[in-house]
């Protein structure tokens, strides 16, 4: 077949959540077979790209995601990337943040679109938001009109950038946001993109990367917070990363047992990450004395970093530099994939 004729084609992966859920004789919502997508979406037989499908070996509610999971996604896609001019995840949206970020950090020089989409309501149910969904999210993988050459996440109209994106609600179709990067594409009528947004295209070569250290912590802080809470963290064997979600811009307690545990932290050799608690703005380090210390005995101010790109990142640098704390320090503060809005894009090839 010429090129010209030559159809897109586009690799549907089911992980399970809600998207695909049934419910049991008690009522519960459960996973179900990948089968049934086509049962309760026959309009996909009349798409005009070819769509393949595949499922992971387990498909689960997403609050059971792990690394190894992200490890078997991208597995699929790595082994058929060659195959396929696009990826749509079907995923939970409880974690489907997160495995978006986490995706994003593993496919280096990525130049095909990976799009994550899920629903709040059971595709068979009447009035599911899957439908629409599936398809933009399909439309948009075969790169029939533009190539994002990035894992996005679809949902209810809009085109986020996976890393950027945070679930902002449990009940309505609009569950999802992205505070610190505006969307890369709106669903209308059209679909109408913002390529001036996207990643530029790379030249090098695929290579998919998935080492993950799951040995770190998050502690969210909260007005009156207990020095035993704080230490118990930090004496948590073997850990080597620890995120604090601050207050607004990156700012934290000034008394001394606060700063002494995390002096403790960083003296054991755990990196230690400050990623604001606010859903839009940055952490900016010394800009209220309240963050002055943390700066001085070496925490890392997080940028616009969302907590799951955050969470993610630092598994996944920590896994890659197993022996190297200093670059895990010095990536964490550079853009490595558009997670945060840095001048700092130096091109990190061991990354
Ligand atoms: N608990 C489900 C999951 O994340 C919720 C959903 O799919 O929206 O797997």
């Amino acid at each position: 077949m010429s090129d010209r004729k030559r159809k897109d084609k586009v690799l549907l992966i089911y992980t399970g959540g809600t998207i695909g859920m049934v419910q049991d004789e008690s009522g519960a919502l459960q996973p179900f077979a990948m089968e049934r997508i086509y049962d309760a979406l026959p309009l996909l037989h009349r798409t005009n790209y070819i769509i393949d499908s595949c499922q992971l070996e387990r498909i689960i509610d997403s609050s059971n995601m792990t690394p190894e999971f992200w490890v078997d996604i991208a597995n699929i896609i790595e082994k058929r990337y060659d195959d396929y001019d696009g990826f749509v995840v079907l995923h939970g949206t409880d974690t489907m943040a997160y495995t978006a970020s986490a995706l994003s950090f593993m496919f280096k020089n990525l130049t095909k679109p990976i799009v994550l989409t899920g629903s709040q309501l059971p595709l068979g149910m009447l009035r599911s938001d899957g439908r629409e969904n599936i398809i933009c999210a399909l439309e948009i993988a075969s790169s029939q009109h533009m190539l994002i050459p990035e894992v996005t996440i679809f949902f209810e109209s809009h085109l986020y950038r996976g890393n950027r994106s945070t679930k902002v609600s449990a009940e309505n179709f609009d569950a999802f946001s992205s505070f610190n990067y505006p969307s890369l594409a709106k669903a209308g009528i059209k679909i109408s993109y913002k390529p001036n947004l996207f990643l530029p295209v790379p030249t090098g070569e695929l290579k998919v990367r998935k080492a993950f250290d799951r040995r770190i912590a998050v502690l969210k802080l909260f007005p009156g917070i207990t020095p035993s809470v704080v230490q118990s963290i930090v004496c948590i064997p073997n850990l080597q990363g620890l995120i604090i979600e601050t207050f607004g811009s990156g700012n934290a307690p000034t008394e001394p047992w606060f700063i002494e545990a995390l002096q403790d932290a960083l003296d054991k050799g755990i990196i230690v990450f400050n990623v604001t608690q606010c859903k839009a703005g940055a952490v900016q380090m010394r800009q209220y004395q309240a963050s002055c210390d943390m700066d001085r005995i070496g925490v890392i101010g997080g940028h616009d970093i969302t907590i799951e790109a955050a969470v993610t990142k630092l598994m996944y640098l920590l896994g890659n530099f197993p022996d190297d704390k200093d670059k895990v320090r010095d990536r964490l503060s550079k853009s490595l994939r558009g997670e945060i809005s840095t001048d700092i894009h130096e091109d990190c090839e061991d990354l």
